[in-house]
């Protein structure tokens, strides 16, 4: 092992870190207010109030530092928003926080012992934010960050371009100042800006769109948190100067975890390490190295920890041995938030909180956003009877349905998803109580 610790972060920075596209790609926060009360329908979460303002709560005390390596426990019926709102808390604590979710079943293997497979999930859940000023260079790609307290008011935008010429780069810089002082965009709204004109356009917040819209080029700007395009982008700050000109000051920001700073650390191959997914074993003589070396970071002001989720689902899977090693890492002052679930005897150590089934109203509300989501147009009969089917079968086989539907709607080149569609996919893919009544019909005749 080298005695200089690498960050691996030059390697890294290339490395566009794919955001998570697919069941939960709505949601983008707990959509609670200032008081943290749940708003009915915002940033891509209805209904479940109590839960997600519990879980706000929560959020606001890990912000303020006041619980750390705590757990929590969300139980309810299936399909009610349980991840939902674990991945709802990880995104109002910062993109770049990280969040790990984990089956319990992927705890066993033959390749590595229970409790260093445990260790790297909780590694992966510790950010480090480590921070660096260089210059920029020319054709660069960058990231603007302006922040809106300069301009007056109090709250920060953070919008997102992406250009790689510098006179665009001020140019819009200013325009966006501008923008954000006339109060006409929030932190999250996806615009576009009109080069010549500066006339500043609202597009939603889909992120579909803004991919497709990112691909028109540098007139287009959109929120950092909600691109996995972005991710690989730099961040620079500008602020206003006594002038009123724009100055630039670049900071550059890398987030790594634990675990990959000791994957880097711990192979010949490094950070390559990280691709393969095998990263195998790693020493604790090195894991105690690293910690060491962070906390000096940390002394000096290069870097802060970044604290982020680590989720355990199907938790009645592991064992007790499990269960023991999670209650002593809990105990560890870097250790995150929230695995999920935990035997009676460790019940009593755990924030619990609870998910209900939803209301028609909330299934029909969360049923729109997937399909604004996914570009998706439903007849209005399908909605009802999609509704009426998330009611009879779970939420999540509901939204599957709508993609699989989708497809099979293009493709009798229809402008809408009908309940013929929906019919059709019904057909096709079984939910789970179905298929536990097909089995059991089956019993006897079915070979494995
Ligand atoms: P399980 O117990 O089966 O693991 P779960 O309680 O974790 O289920 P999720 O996977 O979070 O349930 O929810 C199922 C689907 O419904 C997901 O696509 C999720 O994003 C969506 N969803 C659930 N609750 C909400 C909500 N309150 N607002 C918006 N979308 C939701």
């Amino acid at each position: 092992m080298a005695t200089q610790i690498s960050t691996g972060a030059a390697e890294l920075r290339d490395i566009t870190k794919m955001e998570r596209i697919g069941a939960h790609s709505h949601i983008r926060g707990l959509g609670l207010d200032e008081r943290l009360e749940p708003r009915q329908n915002s940033q891509g979460m209805v209904g479940q109030g109590k839960a997600r303002k519990a879980a706000g709560m929560i959020l606001k005390m890990v912000q303020e530092g006041r619980i750390a390596g705590r757990a929590m426990l969300f139980a309810g019926p299936p399909s009610t928003g349980k991840t939902a709102i674990a991945l709802g808390m990880a995104q109002t604590l910062g993109s770049d926080v990280p969040f790990t979710m984990i089956a319990a079943s992927e705890v066993f293997s033959l390749a590595m012992s229970k409790t260093e497979a445990l260790t790297q999930a909780f590694r992966r859940s510790i950010g480090v934010r480590i921070k660096e000023e260089t210059e920029i260079i020319e054709g660069e790609v960058v990231e603007l960050q302006i922040d809106r307290s300069l301009t007056g008011a109090t709250k920060t935008g953070k919008l997102t371009i992406k250009t790689t010429d510098m006179e665009t780069i001020y140019d819009l810089g200013t325009k966006m100042i501008d923008a954000l002082a006339k109060e006409k965009v929030t932190a999250g709204d996806v615009i576009a800006i009109d080069k010549t004109s500066g006339k500043i356009s609202k597009l939603g917040r889909s992120f579909a769109r803004s991919r497709d819209y990112d691909a028109m080029g540098a007139d287009v700007w959109f929120p950092f948190a909600h691109s996995a395009v972005t991710h690989q982008f730099l961040q620079t700050k500008f602020v206003q100067c006594p002038e009123g000109e724009i100055q630039k000051r670049r900071e550059v920001v890398h987030t790594v975890s634990l675990h990959e700073i000791d994957v880097i650390n711990s192979r010949t191959q490094g950070f390559l390490a990280l691709f393969a997914g095998d990263t195998g074993e790693i020493k604790p003589e090195l894991r105690n190295q690293i910690n060491t070396k962070v906390a000096e970071w940390r002394e000096e002001g290069k870097a802060e920890i970044v604290p982020g989720v680590l989720f355990i689902d199907e938790v009645h899977m592991l064992d007790i041995e499990c269960f023991s090693f999670l209650n002593r890492a809990l105990e560890n002052e870097l250790a995150p938030l929230s695995p999920h679930g935990l035997p009676v005897d460790l019940l009593d150590r755990v924030l619990i909180v609870t998910t209900k089934p939803y209301e028609p109203a909330d299934i029909e509300e969360i049923i729109k956003i997937r399909c604004e989501e996914e570009d998706v147009v439903l007849d209005e009969a399908a909605l009802n009877v999609l509704t009426t089917m998330a009611g009879q079968t779970t939420l999540r086989y509901a939204l599957n349905v709508i993609s699989c539907a989708h497809v099979l709607a293009k493709k009798r080149k229809a402008d809408k998803v009908y309940v013929e569609d929906l019919r059709r996919v019904y057909g096709y893919f079984m939910d789970a109580e179905r298929s536990v009544e097909w089995i059991k019909s089956q019993q006897g005749s079915l070979v494995f």
